[in-house]
């Protein structure tokens, strides 16, 4: 079963009666070769478990499923169920599970996995809650091996990016925090059906452990509020965007911290790298 060829996509959608949600940003991928490559990407070890979230049809999940031990699919859209256990009919190694990921209990769920062996997550995401799932990923600290997801190209390159160009923004320092990324393949929009209107890109990030951390702020909760603060206000320098995110340090104070760092005070947020924003937010009040 090729479930990356248009046509069979087509005809299983009109054999269930179903349309494309786009309010879940369902668009199925329908290239092979691309399908391969990111199960490919996912894990050295075939002994691991895979995390998908959003199987859609299983077209990941079939790839996933004949590569590693045990993959679990979280599915959102109940009407795709009947067609997963249509799909993965062939497979004993799948268990789908009708939930919104960002609802799930990700610790109680995987804690046989991880007594098992490594867990890795992989997805093509839906791209109206990239952000917010990846930082549930992140911020449950579950040690996975990696992650692995289909993103649109300018959520890849703003993961990716270096300080002081125009992609870096918020959630770089915040992923280099817990992540290495690598940007791997760029795919066309025209290889989902629907085509979305942008083309998207294949990133893995590698987990990082505790100690491999780039920086270590006393405070981890002022470290994030200190990137937030600064990108909050982007246009802003760096001083004036934390004296709105710090209404109880008055701007002295905050341009003292950031002078003592050896910046210039006029110096904006997008210029610092993940171990000066914990290095400021060390000094910061
Ligand atoms: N993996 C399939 C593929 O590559 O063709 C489908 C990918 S499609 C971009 C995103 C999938 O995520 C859809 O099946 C959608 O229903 C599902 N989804 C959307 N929001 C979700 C959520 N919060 N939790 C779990 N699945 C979700």
């Amino acid at each position: 079963m090729d479930l990356s060829d248009i046509s069979t996509v087509r005809r299983i959608m009109s054999m269930y009666g179903l349309r494309f949600r786009k309010e879940f940003g369902q668009n199925f991928l329908t290239d092979g070769s691309v399908v391969e490559q990111i199960a490919d990407s996912c894990s050295s070890d075939p002994a691991c478990t895979v995390l998908e979230i959003g199987p859609g049809i299983g077209t990941l999940t079939r790839a996933l499923a004949s590569r590693f031990a045990s993959v679990v699919a979280l599915e959102i859209d109940e009407h795709l169920l009947p067609v997963l256990q249509f799909t993965l009919a062939d497979f004993d190694n799948v268990t789908v599970h009708h939930a919104d990921v960002l609802k799930t209990d990700l610790h109680e769920l995987l804690q046989p996995c991880f007594e098992r062996g490594k867990v890795a997550v992989c997805a093509n995401l839906p791209y109206y809650i990239t952000s917010p799932i990846l930082m549930y990923l992140l911020e449950s600290r579950l040690p996975f091996e990696s992650v692995t997801v289909m993103v649109q190209k300018e959520v890849a390159d703003r993961i990716c990016a270096m300080p002081g160009t125009k992609d870096y923004g918020a959630i770089t320092p915040v992923i280099d925090y817990y992540a290495s990324a690598q940007k791997l393949i760029r795919v066309p929009s025209d290889r989902f059906l629907p085509a979305p209107k942008v083309d998207s890109a294949v990133v893995r990030l590698t987990l990082r452990s505790d100690a491999d951390r780039p920086c270590h702020p006393r405070s981890e909760e002022k470290f994030f509020k200190t990137i937030r603060a600064a990108f909050g206000q982007r246009r802003k320098t760096l001083v004036n965007a934390l004296s709105a995110g710090f209404p109880d340090l008055s701007k002295e104070q905050i341009r003292e911290a950031v002078v003592s760092l050896g910046l210039d005070p006029e110096i904006r947020g997008e210029r610092l790298s993940v171990a000066l924003f914990s290095d400021l937010s060390d000094r910061l009040g």
